[in-house]
């Protein structure tokens, strides 16, 4: 196959964290073993600049824990390739802010899960709703763009209605929203979505009024193939239809100690090589590589005979991953739920009841 270059790059700059949430997927807080020093991180720059990624997303852990993430944004600066951050917001102030108009990032973007109450539960650290909004303020004040992800799990379903003034209060840019997956610190919790819960969610978002002052999108994780996604859809897919994972092919993932994986959100057993070894344009071209996307992978239930299946290719691989155990099916999926539902009810309720 014809490889691409990635569109997008999701960098885990470094696993340290100042805050232990309970449905953090990546279990965060110490930083890894042996994470990429600076000159490494510089290097690795350079081969992001010969593989033309589009966006880069500097996440972490908390990206802001490094002190080096200023030489990124310098090494970036005037260039087509865009750089955004995702933060807690504990560390975001003033003197931060400033730096970031002045390398004109892209945007950044900080974790909320609900009100005062829930978010400070959901990330187990009284206070956190409140440094977000200062950090909220403080980015605006800068005229930063700023964004908001939201995980939807069993806590926070009934107040999505409540999440959403906020954001609108809050004059916030974008919504973006996703599961929490069982991953991480969120692996054996009872907080995952079930698919009640999924159709709860598709209603909320639809009771949002059409003339709405935010913008919503869903990751990769929610969906598909209902009415209004081409409208929710990010914007890497075409005209916002679902096109399948695209880990791998136009979507990348980088650990901070080097891992290259198609989706930072996969588990690492999906690291592929690492940077130390050789270059990342290298392992980006190499052949045998993300052969699970490139070349494709089984489906398996539903999904095999699911009218979407060849466009889908069953859904978001990280979700498959760690709900099923393996991917090409998933149970979260509105398609399937509904489908399942309407199969059901004529089951029960059969046209020509037999006499
Ligand atoms: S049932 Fe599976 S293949 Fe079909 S749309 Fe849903 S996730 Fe995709
Ligand atoms: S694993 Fe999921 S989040 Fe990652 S690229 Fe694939 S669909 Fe998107």
């Amino acid at each position: 196959m014809n490889i691409r270059n990635p569109q997008y790059l999701v960098w885990e700059f470094t696993l340290a964290c100042n805050m232990r949430c309970k449905l953090c997927g990546s279990s965060a807080g110490k930083p890894r073993k042996n994470e990429l020093n600076t000159q490494e991180v510089m290097k690795l720059c350079e081969q992001i600049r010969e593989l033309k990624v589009n966006r880069i997303s500097l996440m972490g852990g908390e990206p802001f824990i490094r002190n080096d993430w200023e030489l990124v944004l310098d090494f970036f600066h005037g260039t087509e390739q865009e750089v955004e951050f995702i933060s807690n917001g504990l560390l975001v102030d003033k003197k931060i802010a400033k730096k970031l108009r002045h390398y004109d990032i892209y945007g950044i973007s900080f974790s909320l899960d609900g009100t005062e109450e829930i978010n400070d539960k959901l990330r187990n650290f009284k206070g956190s709703y409140k440094a977000i909004r200062r950090a909220v303020e403080t980015c605006q004040e800068e005229g930063l763009r700023v964004g908001i992800i939201s995980q939807i799990n069993k806590y926070n379903i009934n107040s999505i209605k409540e999440l959403y003034n906020i954001l609108v209060e809050w004059q916030i840019d974008g919504w973006q929203i996703q599961l929490t997956n069982p991953l991480g610190n969120a692996k054996a919790s009872k907080l995952i979505v079930d698919e009640d819960d999924i159709i709860l969610l598709h209603d909320s978002i639809l009771e949002i009024p059409k003339d709405r002052q935010l913008d919503i999108f869903f990751a990769d994780d929610i969906g598909y193939f209902c009415d209004y996604e081409p409208f929710l859809r990010s914007s890497y897919l075409q005209n916002g239809v679902w096109l399948g994972c695209q880990a791998g092919l136009l979507v990348s993932g980088l650990t901070s100690d080097g891992g290259v994986k198609g989706c930072l959100s996969l588990p690492d057993e999906f690291i592929e090589d690492n940077v130390r070894k050789r270059s990342f344009v290298e392992i980006w071209n190499d052949k045998n590589l993300f052969s699970y996307n490139r070349i494709g992978h089984e489906l398996h239930g539903f999904c095999r005979e699911c009218d979407f299946a060849k466009l889908c290719k069953g859904g978001c691989s990280s979700l498959a991953y760690s709900t099923m155990g393996h991917l090409g099916e998933i149970k979260h999926c509105w398609h399937r739920i509904m489908k399942s539902r309407s199969q059901q009810d004529s089951d029960q309720n059969p046209l020509h009841p037999q006499e």
